[in-house]
């Protein structure tokens, strides 16, 4: 699947957006980093979860950039719920990465 390099968050602020085969704690899936602003993803997940984690991870930035408080198991009931969303609608149709689906490479 394909992820964008970088992703504008606000008018003002972009992530970049990178892969690393993976992190020191084993289970990490994701991260994101509002110092740096940079989300990095695991590489070689599956396509759900991969646009799950990657959703999870925007989350994360919006609540940084915007000054919105969500708690985690509400950002982690949102990932999946906002990938659900996208699925069913037919606006990430198989195959297609969220790459695709936002109009960039
Ligand atoms: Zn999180």
């Amino acid at each position: 699947m394909r992820i964008p390099t970088k992703v504008r968050i606000t008018s003002k602020r972009s992530y970049t957006v990178s892969l690393v085969e993976r992190f020191s704690e084993a289970n990490t899936m994701g991260l994101c980093d509002p110092v740096s602003r940079q989300i990095i993803l695991r590489k070689n997940l599956p396509p759900r979860p991969m646009l799950a984690t990657f959703i999870h991870e925007l989350i994360h930035a919006m609540e940084f950039e915007h000054g919105i408080e969500i708690s985690h198991r509400a950002v982690d009931q949102l990932d999946s719920a906002i990938e659900m969303l996208l699925r069913l609608n037919g606006w990430l149709k198989a195959g297609e990465g969220i790459a695709d689906l936002l109009g960039c490479d």
